[in-house]
């Protein structure tokens, strides 16, 4: 009988495990701990739960992640890892240190089902949803990776980002859950603000989560015209523009939230004067936040990263008009772990 993935479990799922078996439901987060805090996978070490329950968790359970099929360190420091899955399958997941924080750049499906133009996961096609264990097992596994340490491990991650490989909202009750164990105090304690949820703009689930959870929320447009946008990105022709908007302008109901618009520049294709403007009037009510991204092209022969002087212009218009942007610097370039570089490939 194969056995039951503790990984799968928030603390309130696994209360009520307990109180099934008749154990008071505080023993959850002490397990919790042990699992998340600790980064302990043997019950045998579990030294505050009776010898009993010990020995049924170690029958009946177990606390399996993603196994490392290769690690590849950049000059930055940016570590990309390929990590198997039970049914052979391949995901990345990415680590992105800078001096003040860590940022670990997560999964939540394998391959997408958009087949956005300029994405490398976009190009594999859809084969399914991670689970709840192979998701929170990115982090897990991270945080023992970096800091076998335990009194360090704490500070090493302090920001988690799905910008690896999939949609996430396509897998939004697993991702939720995944986040529940993120925030717990009794798990990562990561701050709610610092966990961001990257999404192509499926206008439905966005709404949903807006209700469901305060995460932070990045909207990958890439595009500030309709034409363009379902060009480049074939959800657009589900979800336009108009529509996009609008979701955004609900979150900006709650004062304390963002939304940062990611914009991938791509030459002569969507880093003109003119989509500048159109990007400013687009998003001239709102706080939002705009992130260029200089293109990681990999894929395409259609598209070019632009150059760093289109990208200067290009986001002075934007500042003019008092739109808060950056260029994010690119990072792990040489190893592919950047952005929509993620094929989840051996190779
Ligand atoms: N599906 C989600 C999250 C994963 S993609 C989304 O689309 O937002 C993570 C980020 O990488 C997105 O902003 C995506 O648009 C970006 N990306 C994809 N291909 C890229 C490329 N070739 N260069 C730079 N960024 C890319
Ligand atoms: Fe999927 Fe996001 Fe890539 Fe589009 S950019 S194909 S939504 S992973």
């Amino acid at each position: 009988m194969s056995k039951i993935n503790l990984l799968n479990y928030s603390c309130t799922d696994l209360g009520k495990f307990f109180l099934d078996l008749d154990e008071k439901s505080f023993r959850a987060a002490q397990v919790i701990k042990w699992i998340h805090q600790f980064g302990v996978a043997d019950f045998s070490l579990m030294t505050n739960l009776s010898l009993a329950l010990r020995g049924y968790l170690a029958e009946h359970c177990e606390v399996k992640a993603p196994e490392i099929a290769k690690e590849q360190v950049a000059s930055d420091g940016t570590r990309k890892w390929l990590l198997k899955l039970e049914d052979d399958s391949f995901i990345e997941t990415v680590f992105i240190p800078e001096d003040s924080r860590g940022t670990l750049c997560i999964s939540s499906q394998v391959g997408c089902p958009l087949g956005c133009s300029f994405c490398a996961t976009g190009t594999l096609g859809f084969k399914r949803n991670l689970s709840v264990a192979e998701i929170i097992g990115q982090l897990w596994f991270a945080v023992r990776k970096l800091s076998p340490d335990q009194t360090t491990r704490t500070h090493v991650i302090t920001n988690v980002v799905f910008m690896g490989m999939g949609e996430p909202l396509l897998n939004y009750t697993n991702v939720l859950k995944a986040i529940d164990l993120m925030l717990d105090d009794n798990a990562y304690g990561l701050s709610k603000y610092k966990v961001t949820i990257s999404t192509c703009g499926l206008v439905p689930e966005m709404l949903l989560l807006k209700e469901q959870s305060e995460v932070a929320l990045a909207v990958s447009l890439h595009a500030p015209n309709d034409e363009l946008r379902s060009r480049l990105m074939p959800i657009n022709k589900k979800y336009p523009l108009k529509e996009l908007v609008a979701v955004c302008d609900h979150y900006f109901e709650d004062q304390k939230r963002q939304v940062t618009i990611e914009y991938i520049m791509l030459d002569e294709m969507n880093d003109q004067i003119e989509h500048a403007k159109q990007l400013v009037k687009l998003l001239s009510h709102g706080r939002y936040k705009v992130n260029l991204i200089p293109g990681n092209v990999v894929i395409h022969a259609d598209f070019k990263p632009s150059s760093q002087a289109n990208i200067d212009v290009f986001r002075q218009v934007l500042l003019d008009a008092h739109i808060n942007t950056i260029t994010r610097k690119s990072r792990g370039g040489e190893i592919d772990a950047a952005c929509g570089q993620l094929l989840g490939s051996e190779l």
